[in-house]
């Protein structure tokens, strides 16, 4: 949701965007994967996949961590440092591809739940543009969350504004065909659309409304 709503607001402001859609082995990889290119197709966005699905064994594999690589990820307190780890990969590949501005879906619903986020994104901003700037002097990187002040619920809003259809975005860790209505994904879309004031369209049309099972490649620019 916060990623297709990213995508409407960076169209909508005339940025010239490449989405980056990280392959980690996620448990609902299909699911956000086939939301991932509907939505940059919907906004006319390149997307590059960057596949690193073989760390899941060491997440999943080895160590007492809960099954789901999203708690693993996300709700784990060492999670915290694949997640600075996932964006700092991005960053330096969105460098790489002569980009130098880096927007991340983080909303300010986010930043509440978990502080480190605000503090470690700050941080990469700083190591990415100390590397950045070592190699050239008229380059600058700049690590932007536009909803870093705006809640969930206002996410939706703004997304609604701005023509995303949210059938399909993907928020349930489960790889089922409709939500599970159980897991903290669809527990935290519900309140989110809740407080909005707005109905789930996905609970209405009982899941997404796209092909689940395309090749997970690239979209060139
Ligand atoms: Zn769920």
């Amino acid at each position: 949701m916060d990623s297709a709503t990213l995508i409407a607001w960076a169209a909508d402001q005339g940025y010239d965007q490449l989405a980056f859609f990280v392959d980690y082995g996620q448990d609902n990889l299909d699911r956000e994967f086939a939301c991932a290119r509907i939505n940059t197709q919907k906004f006319g966005v390149p997307m590059e996949v960057i596949n690193i699905r073989s760390l899941r064994e060491s997440f999943v594999g080895r160590f007492p961590f809960p099954l789901n690589l999203y708690d693993c990820t996300v709700k784990n307190p060492l999670g915290q440092i694949t997640t600075f780890a996932m964006s700092a990969l991005v960053a330096g590949i969105g460098v790489l591809a002569d980009r130098h501005t880096l927007m991340l879906g983080i909303h300010h619903t986010d930043i509440e739940l978990r502080p480190v986020l605000r503090k470690s994104m700050d941080t990469l901003e700083d190591i990415v543009n100390y590397i950045v700037e070592s190699f050239a002097d008229d380059e600058h990187f700049k690590l932007m969350l536009p909803f870093g002040k705006t809640n969930r619920s206002e996410v939706i809003k703004i997304g609604q504004r701005l023509g995303v259809d949210y059938v399909n975005t993907w928020s349930c860790h489960e790889n089922v065909g409709s939500p599970c209505n159980r897991c903290e994904g669809c527990e935290e879309r519900r309140e989110a659309f809740s407080l909005a004031g707005v109905k789930d369209p996905q609970l209405e049309a009982g899941g997404i409304k796209v092909p689940v099972r395309a090749n997970r490649t690239s979209v060139p620019v």
